[in-house]
């Protein structure tokens, strides 16, 4: 079955998805932090599908509730109200500080980006939107524009430059730097970053003042941040750029929007939300991922006035977009998280598997740098740590297929794909990152002998 299901791949299912290992998996079943594959090896996911699976595959409590709704009602498209849905909403803006109450309800982290662009232009009357370099923000061909990192864009035939340009004015700001110095773990390591790594957090507003003054005619519409950067590998700013940044905006008349698509519903640990972590209240956020556990939702909150803005331009409609089901199981994803202690869970695991991995930084010269917060950890693979280049692709394949043929799967990010990511699903333990550990440095050491 595994060779037919692999021709069958190769034959109907487009290549522009690639395979994330050599030998691809076939995946048949997953329980909570494990998944199962057509040969019944197993494997702890320690990138949770995408960043998605918060709670743990098929959840029991989240199969019953979804199984529950499944009988009782499927489908009504958003101009249809149903319990599901104003259950999900009075939950979801809970969990959310005054002024940001009011909810749309969509099904992917592009729509969700999309729908907020739309927003802050409405909203501001202007037309500019800032992100950063290396943001990862969707992939509809609107909000290409944003994301920022190459692989995902395509060149046009001569003259007309990047896809990117299918949304105009977008600027990019300066990123947090691949080698950001203001991880957590900074207190318990030598810094072994180069000097141009290092960039003072004044250097950064410089820069960012620079992107916003080179926006034409300073008509600033939005600025988009992931609280961490996380296709672009764990990437963190200095302490405080963030508000600042937010505060510059502002000043121009910018709405602030905070992507805690990968993020929020507590994966690090010692907030619900990214934007919390870094003291500033954004206009607008958008979510999805973890908001449904792997079930196709998404969501973009702001508050009354922003909605109002929208709403008096134009009529928006998304025929999924509140669906019963996903509403329901959005609302067992909640319950699921407080009743198991989830958030304090991504706390507690997080920092003792980042003080773990810390140390492998200081017995391997390939681990440049372990950096992160809560469950959302990243290590950086360099050549060497004065180099700092970083270790060939080749490489980095082998020691993430080495870790997969030992039953762990890490994630990838990064300009060159030279960061593992490790994202578990909240409910993770640490033997299990005992384990998780264990495995990678016996990657490792399989690479230097
Ligand atoms: N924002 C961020 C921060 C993401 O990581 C992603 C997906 N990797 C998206 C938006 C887009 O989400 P989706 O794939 O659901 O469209």
């Amino acid at each position: 079955t595994y060779s037919r299901a692999l021709e069958i791949h190769k034959q109907h299912l487009s290549p522009m998805v690639t395979a994330y290992f050599q030998k691809p998996l076939l995946l048949y079943q997953g329980h909570m932090e494990w998944l199962f594959d057509s040969e019944g090896n197993r494997y702890l996911d320690f990138f949770s599908g995408i960043v998605t699976v918060s709670v743990g595959h098929c959840h029991p409590k989240v199969n019953m509730v979804a199984q529950k709704q499944l009988n009782r009602l499927w489908h009504t498209s958003s101009v249809f109200f149903h319990p599901p849905m104003h259950e999900y909403a009075e939950k979801l803006s809970a969990l959310l500080p005054e002024p940001l109450k009011v909810i749309f309800l969509v099904n992917s982290g592009s729509e969700a980006n999309d729908l907020a662009m739309l927003m802050a232009r409405a909203h501001s009357n202007n037309t500019d939107i800032i992100s950063f370099r290396g943001a990862y923000h969707g992939c509809s061909p609107y909000i290409l524009g944003l994301t920022n990192v190459g692989t995902f864009k395509m060149e046009l035939p001569s003259g007309m430059g990047c896809q990117s340009t299918m949304c105009p004015d977008v600027f990019h700001g300066p990123w947090g730097g691949s080698h950001c110095r203001d991880s957590p773990v900074q207190t318990i390591r030598k810094c072994s970053c180069a000097p141009d790594c290092c960039q003072a957090k004044e250097q950064y507003i410089e820069q960012f003042q620079d992107t916003l003054n080179t926006s034409v005619a300073k008509s600033i519409a939005g600025f988009f941040a992931e609280p961490i950067q996380g296709v672009n590998g764990v990437v963190q700013y200095p302490k405080g750029f963030l508000k600042e940044a937010f505060k510059l905006v502002r000043e121009r008349g910018g709405v602030c929007i905070a992507d805690e698509v990968q993020t929020g519903f507590g994966r690090l640990g010692s907030h619900f939300w990214g934007f919390q972590t870094h003291d500033v209240l954004p206009d607008i956020v958008t979510m999805a991922k973890g908001i449904g556990n792997g079930f196709p939702m998404a969501a973009v909150v702001t508050t009354p006035e922003i909605a109002k803005s929208l709403a008096k331009r134009l009529l928006h409609f998304n025929t999924f977009g509140g669906n019963p089901v996903a509403c329901a199981i959005g609302s067992v994803v909640l319950e699921v998280i407080k009743e198991e202690n989830l958030q304090e869970n991504s706390q507690e695991v997080g920092t003792y598997m980042l003080l773990k991995l810390a140390k492998l930084r200081d017995e391997f010269d390939i681990v440049g740098d372990v950096r992160g917060k809560g469950l959302m950890i990243g290590i950086e693979m360099v050549q060497d740590k004065m180099s700092r280049q970083p270790l060939p692709r080749e490489e980095i394949n082998q020691i993430h297929e080495d870790c997969k043929d030992m039953g762990l799967l890490v994630g990838r990010g990064g300009i060159f794909s030279q960061t593992f990511r490790l994202v578990p699903p909240m409910c993770v333990t640490k033997p299990e990152v005992d384990f998780a550990v264990e495995v990678f440095r016996s990657a490792l050491i399989q690479h230097i002998e």
